[in-house]
């Protein structure tokens, strides 16, 4: 196998390659502007046959460690994605051993300016990349008031890179669905997460919001109206919710363990002005797991996505709901993500063509954390889950039924479900 390499220029064009099987096919994504034009992805594709074994696949994925990015002992750490990757070669889900099912995005275009900025202040972009000079100087420093969050010498530049790898995936996933009806899903496995990064800097571990940037971007670019957002990170995205508080183009659907970090995302945050309504924040009680889980798919997402009729869904997904995350009390299991991915992926297929991206969030447990996200590929291919290998049902405890049921019929009721 190699990788082919083109000159770059500064602002003409950006080269992505698709790890298909055991070959490695260019597909340059031409920009200008810092834009990107789908046309000239689905051109340039076409002009190398390989737009259709892209859309053969079912699964493509891009990988953003952020290596450089780390704090000794934090729990958002470089470790966490070489164990998801080593745990999907481990269980056979990567291109190497599923061929043409599964692609790995290999090289992609950092986000630019222009891109990260459809979200956050300007001020903060170029703020962060200033401060840079003093984390090289320093080699870790604390990011003011937020939370804290750490940087390094490579922070700024490994979270552009964690952002474009998400919107390489956007632009796959669409380019698929112009050729078939079903797109195959996206999948980020990236670092820095995103979504408790507010408009006007970071936030919670988190640098930029990747999803909110993915969001503005298949707007933008690819002229993708509505955009539905899923958060089933433990935590509240609170920085994505913000970002579109008051529009009605993207639904931001949240739910997390009540209490938890940083307190925001309540029953009353449903968003304001022309976006009232396209919020919802569901706040489960600890104790909450499997069983609650799937009634709040089958009870509010589903009704909620039909409604809003989206042309994309993207998803934030965090692992540290799973019952062994250390940072925080609810009783996910690896089987719970299972079904939360494939009935995600349903729901994609039915109302948007099956364009769907997974962006990584949080999820602390490396081991929890990389059998969840084997799990999750296992649903989005269509294979049969291998959680009971995993999950011991011994360590649960009774769920708190009453109080979810209430918190549903709570949710239920204010936005009319
Ligand atoms: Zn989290």
């Amino acid at each position: 196998m190699h990788l082919l390499k083109f000159p770059r220029s500064p602002s003409s064009f950006g080269n992505a390659f698709f790890l298909v099987g055991h070959h490695v096919l260019d597909i340059r994504v031409f920009r200008k502007n810092q834009r990107c034009f789908r046309a000239s992805i689905s051109c340039s594709a076409v002009r190398n046959g390989s737009i259709e074994q892209l859309s053969d696949a079912r699964l493509i994925y891009s990988v953003a460690p952020s290596m450089g990015h780390n704090q000794e002992s934090h729990p958002e750490s470089h470790f966490r994605v070489p164990a998801i990757v080593n745990a999907l070669e481990e269980m056979q889900l990567t291109s190497k051993f599923r061929g043409p099912e599964v692609i790995e995005l290999q090289h992609f275009e950092p986000a630019s300016v222009d891109d990260i900025a459809s979200v956050h202040a300007r001020a903060y972009v170029s703020g962060l990349e200033k401060v840079m000079d003093q984390a090289v100087e320093k080699g870790l420093i604390f990011l003011d008031g937020s939370g804290p969050t750490y940087a390094t010498a490579t922070t700024f530049q490994e979270s552009i890179v964690a952002a474009g790898a998400g919107l390489a995936l956007v632009d796959s996933v669409v380019a698929c669905s112009k050729i078939k009806g079903d797109a195959p899903t996206g999948f980020a496995l990236i670092r820095p997460p995103g979504h408790h990064a507010v408009p006007q800097g970071p936030m919670g571990f988190c640098i930029f919001g990747n999803v909110a940037i993915a969001a503005r971007y298949s707007q933008r670019v690819h002229g993708l109206k509505r955009v539905f957002i899923i958060d089933f990170d433990v935590h509240h995205g609170n920085g994505t919710n913000d970002a579109f508080y008051d529009d009605p183009d993207v639904f931001f659907l949240s739910f997390h363990q009540d209490g938890s970090y940083p307190g925001t995302g309540k029953f009353d945050e449903v968003g304001s002005g022309d976006g009232e309504g396209t919020t919802l924040n569901l706040p489960l009680p600890g104790g909450s797991g499997d069983t609650a889980i799937r009634t709040v798919f089958d009870e509010v997402i589903v009704p909620c996505a039909q409604r809003f009729k989206p042309d994309i869904i993207l998803v934030s997904a965090g692992y540290d709901g799973h019952v062994l995350d250390p940072l925080a009390n609810l009783q996910y299991t690896t089987g719970t993500y299972y079904m939360l991915a494939s009935s995600i992926k349903q729901l994609a297929k039915d109302l948007c063509g099956g364009r769907c991206v997974f962006f990584l969030e949080g999820g602390y447990n490396l081991k929890s954390l990389s059998y969840s996200v084997a799990d999750t590929f296992r649903a989005l291919l269509g294979d049969r889950s291998l959680a009971s290998e995993f999950d011991n049902p011994n360590i649960l405890y009774e769920e708190p039924s009453t109080k979810v049921k209430q918190a549903i019929q709570k949710i239920k009721h204010i936005h009319s479900l």
